[in-house]
């Protein structure tokens, strides 16, 4: 088991596999390509398998992949097979823009994976073309169905909530709560990356979401999905899905914050709003064993700051320099 230096155990981390992106969501990316790092600093799958081993053995149980768009990296699912093998690693999970996963979601269930998150922001095409720039709703609609039928459960939503973006569609989101075992989970729009979309004004109060998405009634703590996070869940009465809500400059969430992240090139952030982090990469191409690696991984977790600084940031449009691609979310 591993403890920062505030108590908090850290048993999570996200995984990102790549810092590319087949779309460019208007608060994610520019719409001019970003610079991508060089194909040779990204971790190779042998790299990702041997950090995944440091990590397993100093306390991490549940992996998150992540990206970028996980699912742009050739050879997903055989890199899926592998990390489900590594002892230790008790929950493999997946997030994605889901453009792809219609193709993949049964290879990726049979590789592994337990379960998904699809990012989608609206439900009306000619909207996702404006949010999204690229890729087509009725492809991420397929990847919703096709998890499904894999069985990939829960399969969660993760709708980016901003005024004047999609606010007037929180209501049909968690209707889709009433006809399919779907968690639909409203995040709060973050101050990250320079695209120009976050200001405080975009932002729509927790309360303004859940009456939006009413009636609700509280879901118990032994009923909410698995890997909860910090979203706060809610059900529409008689629903078979339910309702989240993840507020992290509303609400901070970060007394209760068990993850860190683990960049495409190697680079371990400790804190989702740090830009500093731990190379990981340098060591391991020089020969660094699982055992050095998991005490670079402890050490870098004790340092964890105690709290984001998203609200400060967040009062006056000062976004992080990092975009939350190169992040993994
Ligand atoms: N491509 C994958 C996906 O779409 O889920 C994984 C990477 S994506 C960066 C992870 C999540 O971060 C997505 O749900 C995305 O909507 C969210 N995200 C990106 N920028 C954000 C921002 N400024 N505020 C809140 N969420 C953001």
């Amino acid at each position: 088991m591993m403890r920062d230096g505030f108590g908090r155990t850290i048993d999570y981390l996200r995984l990102s596999v790549t810092d590319r992106c087949n779309l460019r969501c208007v608060y994610c990316l520019p719409e001019a390509a970003p610079r991508f790092v060089p194909g040779a600093d990204l971790l190779s799958d042998d790299e990702i398998t041997a950090l995944i081993g440091a990590f397993a053995r100093a306390g991490v149980s549940k992996i998150r992949i992540t990206g970028g768009e996980p699912l742009v990296r050739p050879g997903l699912p055989a890199l899926v097979r592998r990390l489900s093998g590594i002892p230790g690693i008790e929950d493999l999970s997946l997030s994605t823009n889901g453009v792809l996963l219609s193709g993949l979601a049964a290879e990726l269930k049979a590789a592994g994976l337990r379960r998904v998150n699809i990012s989608l922001d609206t439900l009306r095409p000619d909207r996702f073309a404006r949010i999204a720039r690229f890729g087509a709703l009725s492809s991420v609609l397929a990847g919703v169905e096709a998890a499904l039928d894999a069985g990939l459960a829960p399969v969660k939503l993760n709708v980016v909530t901003a005024k004047g973006m999609n606010d007037d569609e929180i209501g049909a989101f968690a209707a889709l709560t009433e006809k399919k075992p779907l968690n639909v989970r409203f995040i709060e729009l973050m101050p990250m990356g320079e695209t120009g979309f976050f200001s405080p004004e975009r932002r729509v109060p927790l309360g303004e979401m859940m009456a939006a998405a009413g009636p609700l009634e509280p879901v118990s703590a032994g009923d909410r999905p698995p890997g909860h996070g910090p979203a706060r869940y809610y059900r529409r009465p008689g629903a078979d899905g339910t309702i989240g809500f993840i507020s992290a400059l509303s609400c901070g969430f970060c007394d209760s914050c068990n993850r860190v992240r683990l960049s495409s090139t190697g680079t371990l952030i400790p804190c989702l709003d740090g830009e500093d982090g731990v190379d990981l990469r340098g060591p391991l191409r020089r020969g660094a064993g699982a055992e050095p690696l998991a005490a670079l991984i402890r050490d870098a977790v004790r340092a964890k700051p105690e709290s984001h600084g998203m609200v400060a940031r967040a009062a006056s449009s000062d976004a992080n320099k990092r975009h939350m691609c190169s992040i993994g979310g």
